[in-house]
């Protein structure tokens, strides 16, 4: 498929003190995902009408070099929801999410939270700049045979494989770095908390259950 070259894309958190740009490569990933960890962490910012009807929390794949903060990068938070979890980075002032990463500041991947893009509303547009939806991932065990659930990407090989195809080349082009989240010496410019399982127990017990059709 033929994705559209993308230019700049205007970054804002819901209240505007973090603002920023995206470039993300024509070959950007753009992804749903309904897995339950990214539903208990817009549960954990009291953030959940960021989700569709389906608990999808929609995602672009890039490289950390492809993101700036230009603005109000003092508001950058971190959440882990286990001590293995990924880093979930948000805006502290309004609680909106940013971006997910792997907790090393080697890794060239982002995910970064279309929930944080500054673009109008209307799907052409966005697909315009965004490119189109590659896949909806994940979440299968809450949403199959359940009706007038969208369809989920059985097995999201082609997905993974995107990821990698992103993480390896853009660790050849070394757009590991600069990163928002990490610091030239590899350290998080924030110290992440670090939820206990108690904490992540009660956001798993606010995802919805779908009656199956
Ligand atoms: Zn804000
Ligand atoms: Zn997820």
């Amino acid at each position: 498929m033929k994705r559209p070259v993308t230019t700049e894309i205007p970054l804002r958190c819901t209240c505007g003190a973090l603002r920023g740009r995206a470039r993300p490569s024509p070959r950007s990933p753009r992804l749903i995902c309904h897995c339950d960890d990214c539903q208990c962490y817009m549960h954990f910012l009291e953030r959940g009408e960021l989700m569709d009807d389906w608990g999808g929390s929609e995602v672009l794949q890039m490289t950390p070099a492809r993101i700036e903060l230009s603005q109000g990068a003092d508001q950058l938070a971190c959440v882990r929801l286990s001590p293995k979890g990924l880093m979930r980075w948000y805006a502290r002032c309004c609680s909106t999410p940013i971006a997910n990463t792997m907790a090393s500041a080697g890794m060239a991947f982002a995910g970064v939270l279309v929930a944080l893009v500054d673009l109008p509303a209307d799907a052409h547009t966005r697909d315009e700049a965004l490119g189109p939806m590659t896949a909806r991932v994940n979440g299968r065990a809450r949403l199959s045979g359940v009706q007038g659930a969208p369809k989920l990407a059985l097995f999201p090989l082609l997905t993974i494989a995107r990821a990698l195809r992103l993480m390896i080349g853009g660790k050849l082009r070394g757009e590991h770095q600069p990163s928002p989240f990490f610091d030239e010496g590899g350290a998080p410019r924030v110290t992440p908390q670090v939820l206990s399982e108690s904490e992540r127990d009660e956001l798993r017990a606010r995802l919805p259950t779908y009656p199956r059709g």
